[in-house]
């Protein structure tokens, strides 16, 4: 027989398929990962197909082995890798490492085993003994060992006693290999309490499952209780035989969710997610495989998970960026969920209180059934929004980067006893370096990006490559000891709450310190606990956490993702303020939220004070219909990157030419087209270069194919480009 393997290499020259011989006796099948001899080296690889001859002309090399006893491949999991390859113009090979754990290639994790001793199965200890020398008493202890405990490790054994080899190798016990399951999280154990659906969601549910193969869109409030409502429907859908995914954003993959899974689906549950280790999700993603695990809760990846039968797929917090890969494969989660889905007949079920403009839109016209739940399943009130007008404060005197209000509401939590979160929105606004004589700002290297100041280390970061640098002691442009931080971290945060409220116990989350695995886990739940008064953060508090004690909610600075110049920035915001504020308030008391701005006037902000998403969303939808953006329009951006200037500018020049000649040729088409320095002009030494385009009508994914083309045929060898279509945020 003959294996048609797609080598894993990533090359766009071998970007196809190549014949192997398989040997006999092996049990090569479509979707096998195998080792194979490529180019002088031992490579793995993916069958793709078998048959019974090659129409390949020279001696055809062999396989030379099998990797793992089941195909890693579905049958449907290596057709949704051909449609991506296609779809994303990306290589093959490339498409089919998304469908397995990273770590599975080069085996560089297997599954973990322990060796086993057993009494030979049918002898009684008595007729064992009989086999033993006069005085070997170790020997013996074992023997009966083993009959009163029963099988245990040669770790244990070898450890109380000696004598185990010889027993061995008078037949007198057995060793045998067992694996052992690596499960994530095995601290955090099922308590979460089971409710009883209230008759909204009872309504929702009854909608979802009247309709399987259906396509919804659940816009319900903060605190409604979608969750509940994903466990009823994936408990039907075991009902029938079938598996569930449940996608959530990275940072939404809390303990608290994952103990209500398990807590609900017991080992029926996988989690996958960057933070487990490498082990466990190997472990994870095989039960998954073998169909041991039939509901799979994990982060973006997990749209790739190789279930069979799916019967449901959720994607919670739809609105969430990180839904879109924004690196090499490029990819949108949505988009994958509907074409699985749609191949099994199954149903797909978005959720989120502030759904995309774009969702929201594409369910108006029908794409979606909307569900809604408006109001919070324990009918704990929505907080009442303050806003506080920060240039007021400024002018009476407050320079503090707490307003009078903010600082009154926390002093009242704590006396009460309650519990404060502080947002703060570090992506735009992290401390910086500056020189107070010439205004030089610390920069880094590779990067066109000011340095990040961490207090705790004493150094210098860049967040876009992760060099590190020291602290300034002098300027290096002009000498002077005038150095400064400007700016507002969480760290700053932190520090001025303890001026001010020295007795407050604060806790801190953000990327420093959830750097790992556990760090999340022991942060919430620490405040979960009341360990800690105020807890401050960035996106991350955001997100998903239940805290019932929670009563008050501070967002320091709100107007600063309204400044990120791209079409998102209104819908971003809002969503934002939303979701933070959707923290406050959950429990038996009532919360409130202060928002401190300079831009009071904003509309977006008063909309999201009232928290009526329906109006955001008929403000939003009129303002991109009348400037033609999504959903009325496709943004499209052309990166070109190289680590030479020159190189990068010849390679825009040799796209952009093409391009222009598709505007010709479709003029009616084209809103915009123009080529410039990215917004970031340097990333990792890389000089980035854009080209945007803004392109509506029937011809739009015409046009898309053959600026792919376009990008196939072009760029140099030293120089890279890639498309993004309606990128998420545009640095
Ligand atoms: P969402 O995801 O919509 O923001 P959650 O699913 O996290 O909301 O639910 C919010 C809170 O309401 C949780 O504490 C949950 O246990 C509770 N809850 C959900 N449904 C019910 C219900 N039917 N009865 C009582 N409490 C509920
Ligand atoms: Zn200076
Ligand atoms: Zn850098």
């Amino acid at each position: 027989m003959i294996a048609e393997v797609i080598v894993d290499v990533l090359s766009a020259n071998v970007d196809r398929v190549f014949d192997y011989e398989i040997p006999e006796g092996l049990d090569v099948k479509r979707g096998s990962r195998v080792a194979v001899p490529f180019a002088n080296r031992n490579v793995e690889g993916f069958v793709i197909a078998t048959k019974s001859c090659s129409s390949f002309g020279g001696n055809l090399k062999r396989v030379r082995a099998l990797l793992d006893e089941l195909p890693a491949l579905t049958e449907e999991t290596l057709e949704l890798a051909q449609y991506m390859a296609r779809r994303y113009h990306i290589l093959l090979a490339e498409s089919l490492r998304l469908f397995i754990p990273a770590e599975m290639r080069g085996g560089r994790v297997s599954e973990k085993t322990v060796a086993m001793v057993r009494l030979p199965v049918g002898r009684s200890l008595e007729e064992l003994k009989v086999g033993l020398r006069k005085g070997s008493v170790s020997q013996e202890r074992i023997l009966e060992y083993l009959s009163e405990n029963g099988d245990c490790s040669t770790a244990e054994l070898n450890e109380r006693f000696s004598g185990l080899r010889s027993l061995e190798k008078k037949g007198l016990v057995e060793i045998y290999t067992l694996s052992l399951n690596r499960e994530p999280y095995h601290e955090v154990s099922g308590r979460g309490k089971a409710v009883e659906l209230n008759e909204i969601q009872s309504q929702v549910c009854e909608q979802i499952l009247s309709q399987p193969g259906g396509r919804f869109l659940l816009h319900g409030v903060t605190g409604s209780g979608k969750t509940e409502v994903y466990i009823r429907c994936i408990h039907e859908c075991l009902q029938l035989g079938n598996s569930a995914i449940m996608l959530v954003p990275e940072i939404g993959l809390t303990p608290q969710v994952v103990r209500r899974f398990r807590a609900e689906f017991g080992g029926q549950v996988a989690i996958l997610h960057s933070g487990l280790s490498k082990g466990e999700r190997f472990d994870e993603w095989w039960r998954i495989r073998r169909g041991a695990a039939r509901v799979v809760v994990g982060a973006r990846s997990a749209v790739f998970a190789p279930v069979e039968n799916l019967g449901l797929l959720i994607i919670d917090e739809e609105h969430e960026q990180s839904y879109n890969s924004e690196s090499s494969p490029r990819y949108r989660t949505e988009e994958i969920a509907a074409y699985r889905t749609a191949r099994h007949g199954a149903t797909l079920l978005l959720g989120s209180a502030t759904p995309l403009v774009e969702t929201y839109y594409r369910a108006s016209q029908g794409e979606f059934k909307l569900l809604e739940m408006a109001e919070r399943a324990n009918h704990a009130e929505l907080p009442e929004v303050v806003t506080v007008d920060m240039r007021r404060e400024i002018r009476q005197g407050n320079n503090s980067i707490f307003s009078q209000e903010l600082s009154d509401r926390l002093e009242q939590v704590l006396s009460r006893g309650e519990q404060a979160l502080l947002f703060i929105n570090r992506r735009g606004y992290s401390p910086v370096v500056v020189c107070s004589e010439c205004g030089y700002v610390a920069k880094c290297a590779d990067c066109d990006v000011t340095l990040t100041y961490h207090r705790d280390e004493e150094l210098l970061k860049c967040h876009y490559c992760g060099a590190k640098y020291h602290m300034l002691t002098e300027c290096p442009a002009c000498g002077s000891k005038h150095i400064r931080q400007n700016g507002l971290g969480t760290q700053r945060v932190v520090e001025q709450l303890r001026e001010r409220f020295p007795k407050a116990r604060v806790l801190r989350m953000d990327n420093d310190t959830t750097q790992n695995k556990d760090a999340h886990l022991t942060i919430t739940t620490k405040f979960a606990n009341r360990e800690a008064d105020i807890l401050v953060g960035t996106q991350m508090i955001a997100k998903g956490h239940d805290f019932p004690n929670v009563t008050l909610v501070g967002i320091l600075d709100a107007d600063l993702s309204l400044y990120f110049s791209d079409y998102r920035a209104n819908e971003r915001t809002f969503s934002l303020i939303t979701q933070v504020s959707g923290r406050a308030g959950r429990g038996y008391l009532k919360g409130s939220v202060v928002l401190q701005t300079h831009t009071p006037n904003h509309p977006i902000l008063k909309l999201a004070r009232e928290g009526d998403y329906r109006s955001f969303y008929e403000y939003e939808i009129s303002v991109r219909r009348a400037t033609f953006f999504p959903p009325f329009a496709t943004v499209l951006r052309v990166m070109v990157s190289s680590e030479s200037d020159e190189e990068a500018v010849e390679c825009l020049k040799r796209v952009f030419a093409p391009v222009m000649e598709l505007k010709k040729k479709y003029p009616d088409h084209f809103l915009f087209l123009n080529k410039m320095k990215a917004p970031v002009k340097r990333i990792m030494k890389r000089y980035r270069y854009q080209i945007l385009m803004r392109v509506y009508g029937a011809m739009t994914e015409q046009i898309i194919g053959q600026i792919y083309d376009v990008l196939d045929s072009v760029p140099g060898k030293s120089a890279s480009a890639y498309l993004e279509i309606n990128p998420a945020s545009m640095y």
